[in-house]
């Protein structure tokens, strides 16, 4: 079948062609409805379903796979190794199950998992999955006060987390930042279950914190039974950054999820039943839940769980790890590859990878170097993919195995079966033709698989996303707040936010929220951060900073940019500290207050700073060049 046959078959019988999809995974209790629209934007999949998550990424396997490898997980943080098969992988998730129980943990109860990247992490998620308990991954290198607002919007009856992960050789304590949080957040966690790595030192707080190695062995023997839930109902919440301080909890569900990943690690993966996976993403981000954790599971697949830097022994660690596990799909980020082009290129080739079929990168945009130069030293394609934490698969991307397109330097792709993706004048408010560039918008009803709403608050989801109609059908149209260009050939061109969101090295964060944890410096009277351009890690987030008390002596800039870098890695984590700090007197603003930021990013980057008809001052311009120069 010819892609445009398939596709065409998902926008014009979505119910009939998301039925045949359905059959890719294990319903507990057959569902009466394919998609319920009734309701718009909110849109409801497989109503009446029952099913489980962990059961179609583990149980499902153990009859048919039992002995096979599930989960690789390695690391060369602490040089260690241990490979799961899915009949280990179900035991431990049952102990994990267990032990949740135990402490109180129920169906719809929230657990947020705050850990590194450690089998007992993939554990503490699918025994969430098992019992209908939600879970909420917190990324580990978030610090205490990003820590505490996920805390307080999920209301988490248990925390699981560890003693200390572990970056390039160096500790990083994870109970201090967590104990912090908790005392920070109003909400309190009934109980804390921690994994002690003997990493780091940790004080237990006696009635909250459990060891986990110790009620391991209290429910060694342990059966915990599936609990068959909805295909609505709700299986975890990420959060993600947004345009306001306030990250958004993104909510999934069940049954769309599971048919969804099913459906795209076959077409578009080309995932097959005994393969391995090995992504490098982490599980704190969209792609580590859908790519590391539960497709892979879910198609059968061992999955590669890998703690450590990709040049850490040296840069051949990756590619050892494919000839030694024989990988066949592997998934990464641009930067990580940039990374790789500046180490010999010899050790790559030191390894056999004949295994590897294909290399997939997502996160940010591709470059066109980059992209060419995997492609020529693995000699296999790279596939280039689109989506974002709220669509939970891509939205733009080649689907090999349906049929081989080719790949368009530079593009992700064409839209994904399931995805109505327009692009939208963002003046006039009508759909740009070929070749005109607009707003990337998806026309509801969303596929299955994507958030369902965010969490505790339909007002916010509704509001945020669906604010434009579409004028063909009138129909709610979702905002990805990219923008974005397509070709005659239908290709599109992802061309950047249109929001305050930017993105580092594949991270998604919001400037709102580094703007707030350096407004709480004690001298910082107004703030404006931006991503600019950055070779390596795609951007990096700039400050600019009006102070209460100026020092304008080179050793007084040098203090507070040293003190503003200190203030957000304790509140937000070095992932959200900005590259660059500068000291200004006046920062560029409409008449009306509002902060010129995408003319500060324009400065910066060496570009015109656009339409400044409704600018305050325009000398604030020249303060931006100024301290960009001195
Ligand atoms: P996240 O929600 O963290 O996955 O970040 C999603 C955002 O990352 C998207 O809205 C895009 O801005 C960017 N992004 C993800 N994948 C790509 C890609 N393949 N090309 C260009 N931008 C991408």
């Amino acid at each position: 079948m010819s892609f445009a046959t398939f596709y065409q078959r998902s926008i014009d019988d979505p119910s009939a062609f998301w039925r045949e999809q359905a059959r890719r995974i294990d319903w507990h209790h057959p569902f009466s409805q394919v998609l319920d629209d009734s309701r718009p934007p909110f849109a409801k999949w497989f109503v009446g379903g029952t099913t489980n998550l962990c059961h179609n990424a583990v149980d499902r396997w153990v009859g048919t796979r039992g002995e096979q490898p599930a989960l690789i997980a390695i690391s060369t943080e602490t040089n260690t190794e241990k490979t799961y098969s899915f009949r280990e992988l179900q035991d431990e998730v049952i102990r994990t199950a267990a032990i949740m129980q135990s402490l109180g943990v129920g169906r719809g109860d929230r657990v947020l998992i705050y850990m590194p990247m450690i089998a007992e992490a993939t554990f503490a998620m699918l025994a969430c999955a098992r019992i209908g308990a939600i879970h909420s991954v917190v990324f580990g290198g978030f610090a205490s006060n990003s820590l505490a607002s996920r805390i307080d919007d999920a209301q988490p009856v248990l925390i699981v987390s560890a003693d200390a992960g572990s970056r390039g050789g160096k500790v990083v304590p994870y109970k201090g930042l967590l104990d912090d949080a908790i005392k920070l957040a109003q909400h309190k966690p009934a109980h804390v279950l921690l994994v002690d790595r003997g990493l780091a030192p940790m004080e237990m707080v006696a009635g909250r914190d459990v060891d986990y190695a110790e009620h391991r062995r209290l429910h060694i023997d342990a059966k915990v039974p599936v609990v068959w839930l909805e295909s609505n109902e709700a299986s975890y919440i990420l959060y993600t950054s947004g345009t306001t301080g306030k990250p958004k909890g993104v909510q999934r569900d069940v049954g769309g999820y599971a048919v969804a990943l099913a459906t795209s690690m076959d077409a578009i993966f080309c995932g097959k039943p005994g393969g391995t996976y090995f992504c490098t993403s982490d599980i704190g981000w969209v792609v580590g839940h859908s790519y590391i954790v539960y497709g892979p599971l879910i198609a059968g697949m061992a999955t590669v769980l890998y703690e450590g830097l990709p040049i850490r022994p040296d840069a051949g660690i990756w590619w050892s790890i494919v000839e030694k596990y024989k990988v066949t799909r592997m998934f990464s980020a641009p930067t990580a590859i940039r990374v790789l082009k500046k180490q010999p290129p010899e050790l790559m080739k030191k390894y056999d990878l004949s295994s590897l079929q294909a290399l997939y990168l997502a996160g940010e945009p591709l470059d066109e170097t980059t992209s060419s130069w995997i492609s020529e030293a693995l000699g296999v394609p790279i596939v280039d993919n689109y989506w974002q934490t709220e669509s939970g698969w891509p939205i733009l991307t080649i689907a090999k195995n349906i049929e081989d397109k080719p790949c368009k330097l530079g593009s992700p792709g064409v839209p994904m079966y399931g995805y109505k993706v327009r692009l939208l004048n963002e003046a006039t408010g009508a759909l740009c033709g070929a070749n005109e560039k607009g707003v990337v918008v998806i026309e509801g009803p969303l596929p299955p698989g994507c958030m369902q709403t965010i969490y505790g608050d339909d007002r916010r989801f509704v509001d945020t996303y669906w604010t434009t109609q579409s004028p063909e059908s009138g129909r709610p149209m979702y905002s990805t707040f990219d923008w974005g260009i397509r070709d005659d050939d239908g290709y599109y061109f992802i061309l950047g936010r249109t929001d305050d969101v930017i993105n580092v090295a594949g991270h998604r964060l919001g400037t709102r929220e580094i703007e707030e944890s350096i407004s709480s410096h004690p001298n910082v009277s107004e703030v404006a951060v931006v991503g600019v351009e950055d070779k390596l890690k795609g951007q990096v987030a700039v400050a600019f900073v009006i102070p209460k008390v100026a020092d304008n002596t080179t050793k007084g800039r040098a203090t507070l940019e040293a003190e503003i870098m200190r203030v957000v890695d304790k509140q937000i984590g070095s992932v959200g500290r900005p590259a660059r700090v500068y000291v200004v007197g006046l920062l560029p603003k409409t008449r009306s207050g509002k902060l010129l930021r995408r003319s500060i990013q324009a400065i910066c980057e060496g570009r015109d700073p656009g339409d400044l008809t409704t600018i305050e001052d325009p000398s604030s311009l020249q303060q931006i060049k100024d301290a960009l120069r001195g």
